[in-house]
């Protein structure tokens, strides 16, 4: 096998933008759950071992020369400016123009980018990309399962390969499967016949996971779909806060048989279109799932968890909405142990209090026009920490926290005894490792509150007895009809079996 010379980096992010934090170049350099920016060698240092794509990549790819451009991540949020893009891309454009003689490249690329310029952040990447290094070499790209993607992207890139699983388990394997698409298309020395599907109706995040139905199924077609001439068929199920043309999911289809990779891609596509009704999306009001969450808990020898979807920072939310901490006092829910709260003031006077002190908070909800208000009330820090830890969830596999100052608290209350961890960095509840760092056990509490959406199920599903899916406030409305879009493309459906989305100009 030849030992080819393939430059390989990364830029990753998913833009809510219906959220209200702009998304700077600081956010890309800023580690949070995973690395910040890294160039050169140091990815070589930084991301082995873990499960990100690119770590996958690496792995796979002992064999060939890889010459590093740059990697980066910044936490969901809002539309990336146009600053922030122009930094980062030029600094992947500028290593990939010092790298000369590639056969060929691998992108560690999110798919559900947008910058104040372009709708199709990945697409506007690419394009820069083919500028310097011509419209034949090889690019293979890996994508998160959330991408919004255009044809100009699908057009751009040479073979795409996708995470198939949500929570992400899959993010290394994905970069293994880019690597395994590049050998083929180096060693055949002919581009793929490609083909590319887009559904017409939005998939919400939370009826998405892999661990239920539909998409259980639907993803055990791929395999299947994977023989006859057909290399590899991949999908995306789309971000639905992402008010661009192209919001929604979509198949990408390879192979070297024209007429099997197009069969494929119609198979996916329609296998897609018949579970529309299947796409469920169980939210129940804040209060009735807390009143819920404690009847069940009366009798349970296991937590119950009940996720905060709508203000996932890992779908771009703010991670500060109050609406179901408003519920647990107000229920009077006992045993309860809510974590991350994004409040940076909250942490730094707990940590200069320091542990034992009582003191008045006001929690949560900077942002008052996406929520409740903020909770008033004294408590007493119990533990603080510098955020710095290790994961020990499989999602995360291989990384460490480092989210700063946090610090948990027990709220003073008449009935309640409600627990809250506040945080400094913005981060989704993914891993039970967040509340066992501030000294919260997970499973000997009676009731858990995440802010996730479907990622805290790979850690969770095993110590609850029960998951319940809340609708409290929050950027990232799961019923789809409150999102108030203005530019996708003309007929698609706002939900499964949703309104038509009309142009009104
Ligand atoms: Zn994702």
């Amino acid at each position: 096998m030849s030992r080819y010379r393939i430059a390989i980096g990364g830029m990753q992010h998913e833009t809510n933008t219906f959220s209200p934090l702009p998304t700077e170049f600081e956010h890309f350099i800023t580690a949070s759950a995973w690395p910040g920016l890294i160039r050169d060698n140091d990815i070589f240092s930084v991301m082995p071992g873990r499960n990100i794509p690119i770590s996958g990549f690496i792995d796979a790819a002992h064999d060939w020369e890889l010459v590093p451009l740059i990697w980066t991540f910044a936490e969901p949020a809002g539309y990336v400016t146009d600053e922030a893009f122009n930094q980062v891309s030029q600094l992947l454009i500028q290593s990939l123009e010092n790298a000369h003689e590639l056969d060929g490249v691998y992108l560690d690329l999110h798919g559900a980018m947008v910058t104040q310029s372009h709708a199709d952040g990945e697409a506007e990447l690419l394009r820069l990309v083919r500028e310097v290094v011509g419209q034949d070499l090889p690019v293979v790209v890996s994508l998160d399962l959330h991408g919004n993607l255009s044809p100009l992207f699908f057009e751009l890139a040479s073979a795409v390969t996708i995470y198939r699983t949500y929570p992400h388990l899959d993010m290394a394997d994905t970069g293994k499967r880019a690597k395994v698409l590049l050998s083929k298309l180096l060693e055949n020395k002919a581009p793929f016949y490609k083909a590319w599907r887009q559904l017409e109706y939005i998939i919400p995040i939370t009826s998405q996971s892999t661990m239920l139905e539909p998409a259980k199924s639907l993803y055990s077609h791929l395999d299947a779909l994977t023989v006859d001439g057909v290399t590899s068929i991949d999908m995306a199920l789309g971000f639905a806060p992402a008010d661009i043309a192209h919001t929604g999911a979509s198949v990408f289809a390879y192979g070297r048989d024209e007429q099997a990779v197009e069969n494929a891609a119609n198979t996916m596509l329609n296998a897609l279109k018949q579970a529309e009704s299947d796409f469920n999306n169980p939210l129940v009001a804040a209060p009735d799932a807390v009143k819920k969450a404690i009847a069940i808990s009366r009798t349970a020898t296991k937590p119950v968890v009940i996720a905060d979807p709508q203000d996932n920072p890992g779908a771009g939310d703010m991670g500060d909405t109050t609406g179901l901490l408003h519920a647990l006092l107000d229920e009077g829910a006992r045993g309860a142990a809510l974590s991350l709260l994004w409040d940076e003031e909250a942490a730094a006077m707990a940590h200069s209090a320091g542990e034992g002190a009582k003191i008045l908070f006001s929690l949560g909800c900077k942002f008052p026009e996406y929520g409740d208000p903020p909770v008033k009330i004294q408590a007493t820090v119990e533990s603080v920490s510098n955020g710095v830890f290790e994961f020990t969830g499989p999602m995360y596999a291989g990384s460490k926290a480092d989210f700063g100052p946090c610090a948990c608290l027990l709220l003073d209350h008449d009935i309640a005894e409600v627990r809250v961890i506040v945080g400094t960095i913005r981060s989704q509840n993914a891993d039970q490792s967040m509340f066992r760092a501030l000294g919260v056990e997970p499973k000997d509490q009676k009731i858990l509150v995440v802010k996730s959406a479907i990622h805290f199920l790979n850690d969770y599903a095993s110590i609850a007895a029960d998951v319940i899916f809340a609708e409290a406030t929050g950027a990232n409305p799961c019923n789809l009809n409150t999102l108030k879009y203005t530019r996708l493309r003309e007929g698609v459906k706002i939900g499964p079996h949703g309104k038509a989305f009309k142009n009104k100009i």
